[in-house]
């Protein structure tokens, strides 16, 4: 069951107006999908379509794509396209979410968030006029790493969660902000480490870090069919998934983007900023933009009495997920949670929340558009040397 939980803190990413408080995170059955909110009958939830509720076994993903699909099929706030295959033909997908109306006009919106991604070309006046009424954009990427592979069953639970609640809050979300999900961005490596998942799986998950179920065997699910860590492969595009994702990404100029990561069951939880130096590369607006994020996180992990860390750790690569988009002039993030052995530990769970929520609370509501005329995204390949 520990996994279910470890799902659910990537799935909230959007109850806004959830009620936490910090008797609740101590109850280890807290993170329970929501069952408060009015969701539509005719959208399937996860469980109701994989028929196990997310947390009690990993989806391999070809049985993602069928619960995207249908959720595709069923509502007018999600639309699932194909970027591509990877080396073992499986396909590439993300999907669209947002309001009916943005749907709408999906290609305005989009054409419209390129023109703000581009101050050079955008006068402020235009920029200024088509904030008024444009949503913000809004990207995830999950399961680069696929032996890290929770974040593709929480995408599952975002996007019914998304699409299914008839809550106003979430509608009014909806209005406010397209949402560009990549459920899973390297699916040979997923299925590569779920097949041996499963082939090692007992009745009860092992307890013990040495337990045979925590360690994947050479090669391990973390890279894609030629064993290449996709998280270095943003900028360079070497293999299809990364070609592909970023195509869509360059498509979007997305305000903010997070990837989903896990770390080792004894790590605490990360929140930017990373440490210093900085990459020169990065606009002037990512230190402030990034320290608005980390304190909203730290202070919310803090409130809930929740360990974390931040400013110590991880340099800033720029083919990185997280650095990315920071270097095109958008807000990149990455969150990494800590891999769960027991029940007990679901309290550490809520931190992975928290950090969703505080971030997308702090993004969304002062509307904070990185639009400052001039500081646009600088032409990545001008400079050869990339960090300090
Ligand atoms: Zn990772």
């Amino acid at each position: 069951m520990y996994l279910k939980h470890l799902i659910c803190l990537v799935s909230i990413l959007f109850c806004i107006g959830s009620k936490l408080d910090a008797q609740n995170i101590l109850v280890p059955n807290y993170l329970s999908f929501e069952p408060e909110l009015n969701y539509s009958g005719t959208i399937p939830s996860p469980k109701q379509f994989l028929g196990y509720e997310l947390g009690e076994a990993f989806t391999l993903y070809a049985h993602v794509v069928d619960y995207f699909e249908k959720i595709d099929e069923l509502s007018d706030k999600i639309v699932v396209k194909n970027y591509g295959k990877t080396y073992e033909d499986r396909p590439l997908m993300y999907a669209i979410i947002t309001s009916s109306a943005n749907h709408q006009r999906l290609e305005e919106i989009r054409q419209n968030n390129l023109k703000l991604s581009d101050p050079l070309s955008t006068p402020l006046v235009e920029a200024q006029a088509l904030m008024k009424n444009q949503p913000l954009v809004v990207s995830y990427s999950y399961n680069i790493h696929g032996n890290e592979a929770s974040s593709t069953e929480a995408a599952m639970q975002v996007a019914y969660r998304l699409i299914a609640a008839n809550d106003p809050a979430t509608q009014k979300l909806l209005d406010d902000v397209v949402f560009v999900m990549y459920p899973c961005i390297n699916p040979d490596g997923r299925d590569r480490y779920v097949a041996w998942y499963k082939s090692m799986q007992r009745m009860m998950p092992g307890k013990e870090p040495y337990d045979l179920d925590h360690h994947d065997p050479w090669p391990n699910g973390r890279t894609n069919h030629y064993w290449f860590d996709l998280n270095r492969d943003w900028v360079w595009g070497v293999h299809p998934e990364s070609r592909g994702h970023t195509a869509v990404y360059q498509q979007w100029m997305p305000q903010l983007h997070t990837d989903y990561h896990e770390m080792g069951y004894n790590n605490n939880y990360f929140t930017v900023p990373g440490t210093t130096p900085r990459n020169f590369l990065l606009p002037d607006r990512y230190e402030p933009l990034a320290d608005t994020i980390g304190r909203a996180n730290a202070n919310a992990f803090n409130r809930h009495q929740i360990s974390y860390y931040t400013r110590e750790d991880y340099d800033f690569y720029p083919s990185y997920g997280s650095s990315y988009p920071s270097v095109m002039a958008r807000l990149g993030c990455w969150w990494s949670k800590a891999v769960y052995l027991e029940d007990e530990l679901s309290k550490q769970t809520m931190a992975r929340f928290l950090l969703c929520v505080s971030a997308f609370l702090t993004i969304t509501s002062p509307r904070l558009l990185p639009y400052k005329k001039g500081q646009s995204a600088k032409p990545f390949f001008s400079n050869t040397p990339m960090m300090r």
